[in-house]
């Protein structure tokens, strides 16, 4: 990483009027929370494929709640940093942005990040297993959340291993890439491919597209321009050397 990589990134995203950005675990790890395939990616003792999947908890609910109760609790003692800040600062002087993130923590809402997308869900959610409705989901509420419509157990409101994108989803944020002219990739490893798809798609159209990741992920080779670095370091400058 240069300051000359990190002025013509700036350069580009100075102005902007469409500007999409994606991110991943990597945003949120200097807030405490462990990405999910680097060092620490174990989560409480367990693989995130053994319990974040359908199968896990069909065959075992409590468990599966449980893991997920300890992550929300986890989530909830962690409080957004200064890059997740700078993303809500960019969203505020962009006549059109949206941000599409894969992060199921909480911490871009929490931070003041509106123009939103929650690819994968959200760990203070709940969904019906039955009538589907997605609830707030409180700290303190029962450990196994049932629907008070009816009756039924409910299910983290978050996309498992091996289900497929909720419908619109993914158009909706293609829909922006079409129109970007700068998309910003953050913490990603890219090994789930949609959100990396979205980001190609905003290239492909004409985006500039800027990486920012301390490591080389799959997206790398592509990106046009790659801050090597941590996000909390690159993303507040970038934001501030382009304003
Ligand atoms: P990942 O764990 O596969 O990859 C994390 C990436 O972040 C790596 O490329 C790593 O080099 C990079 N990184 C690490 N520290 C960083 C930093 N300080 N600044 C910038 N980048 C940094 O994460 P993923 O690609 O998001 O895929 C994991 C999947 O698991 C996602 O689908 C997501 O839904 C879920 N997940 C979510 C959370 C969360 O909500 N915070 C945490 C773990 C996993
Ligand atoms: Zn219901």
């Amino acid at each position: 990483m240069t300051a000359d990589s990190l002025q013509q990134a700036a350069d580009s995203l100075a102005g902007a009027p469409v500007v999409l950005a994606v991110t991943g675990a990597g945003i949120s790890a200097e807030s405490g929370i462990p990405t999910f395939r680097g060092s620490g990616g174990l989560w409480n003792g367990f693989r995130a494929e053994e319990l974040a999947t359908p199968q896990a908890f069909a065959a075992n609910p409590d468990r599966v709640w449980s893991w997920y109760r300890w992550r929300q609790q986890l989530c909830a003692q962690s409080n957004p940093n200064e890059a997740h800040h700078a993303l809500v600062t960019l969203e505020q002087r962009c006549p059109d942005f949206l941000l599409a993130t894969q992060n199921v923590d909480g911490l871009h809402p929490r931070a003041g990040s509106r123009a939103l997308i929650e690819l994968h869900g959200c760990i203070d959610k709940s969904r019906c297993t039955k009538c589907g409705q997605v609830r707030e989901l409180a700290l303190e509420g029962d450990p196994i959340p049932h629907c008070p419509e009816c009756g039924a157990m409910a299910r983290p409101h978050i996309l498992w291993f091996g289900e497929t994108y909720w419908p619109g989803i993914i158009e909706d944020a293609v829909a922006h890439a079409q129109r970007a002219h700068v998309a910003i990739v953050i913490g990603t490893s890219g090994r789930v491919w949609p959100p990396i798809a979205i980001a190609l798609k905003a290239q492909e159209c004409g985006a500039t597209l800027i990486e920012i990741n301390p490591e080389r992920s799959e997206l790398t080779e592509h990106a046009d321009i790659w801050l090597q670095g941590s996000a909390s370091e690159w993303l507040p400058a970038l934001v501030s050397a382009s304003s």
